[in-house]
């Protein structure tokens, strides 16, 4: 199964990806994960990728498609693959489009997950990465407890940290850029017949069988969407107005939430 994860930083795409690796036995390929790497490693990619995550800008596309061209070279992915913050901009998705052509493994469902904007900031702001094993928890909603408590490289509690593209002014910057730039490719999947749209907001749980129905995927069955919501066009008929006042994947705060998993 080949799929795209599509929403605001903060959205959970990361979260939900983990949980589709485990169940679904294909990689995730997620670029900000290729480049913090690229940055940690002092690689030439890193070096010219890093003002642009520190400022929370987008990366040069050039360099994003490459490293997107070579992951997709890799032996682990000709079974599907779950890609997490790419395609970024309507350019990156039509270079998407036109390499998995040429792959002939087109994309079978694009995810687009919806959250309150003033929850994305809230959860942005509790997430933090264990140095040593670079597992993501958030101190708010899944802190590091129970059988995740320790850290499975040092056996000793997870040493967190905050990723410093994570500070309220870079995260400001990062969800005006997902407003203007990554917004449009809503529309751009839903003329393709290829995106699902989910309430991203709730218990993890609830929003992994959310994920797993939406993309045909065995979960517990969740409710039926109401008639009118499983028509075309949904989206755009309930999108909110996020930072820019358009329509798209972050719902303003105090935006009216229903629970779904719709085309
Ligand atoms: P993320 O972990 O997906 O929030 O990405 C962190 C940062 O990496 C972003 O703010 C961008 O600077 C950069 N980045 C990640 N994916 C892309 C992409 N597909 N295109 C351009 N820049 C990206």
């Amino acid at each position: 199964m080949r799929i795209v994860l599509l929403g605001a930083p903060g959205s959970g795409k990361g979260t939900q990806s983990e949980r589709l690796v485990k169940r679904l036995g294909i990689p995730q390929i997620s670029t900000g994960d290729l480049l913090r790497a690229a940055v940690a490693g002092g690689t030439e990619l890193g070096r010219r990728a890093k003002a642009a995550m520190d400022g929370g800008r987008l990366v040069d596309d050039a360099l994003v498609l490459g490293m997107i061209r070579e992951r997709l070279a890799a032996a682990d992915v000709r079974r599907g693959f779950i890609l997490d913050g790419f395609p970024r901009n309507l350019a990156q998705a039509e270079a998407l489009e036109r390499l998995l052509e040429t792959l002939r493994q087109p994309l079978d469902a694009v995810v687009q997950f919806e959250v309150d904007y003033g929850e994305l900031v809230r959860r942005i702001s509790g997430r933090r990465t264990c140095q040593d094993c670079c597992q993501v928890f958030n101190l708010l909603t899944s802190p590091p407890t129970g059988a995740d408590a320790l850290c499975p490289k040092t056996g000793a509690p997870h040493r967190l940290m905050q990723r410093p593209d994570d500070n309220e002014a870079t995260v400001t910057e990062r969800l005006r850029v997902y407003d203007a730039k990554t917004r449009p490719l809503i529309e751009f999947y839903r003329a393709r017949g290829l995106l699902r749209v989910i309430d991203a907001e709730g218990e993890v749980d609830e929003v992994t069988q959310r994920l797993l129905q939406a993309i045909g995927s065995r979960g517990k069955p969740a409710a039926p969407a109401k008639a009118h919501e499983s028509a075309r066009g949904t989206a755009a008929r309930r999108a909110p107005r996020a930072l820019t006042g358009k329509r798209g994947g972050a719902r303003p705060p105090g935006g009216k939430r229903r629970s779904r998993s719709s085309r």
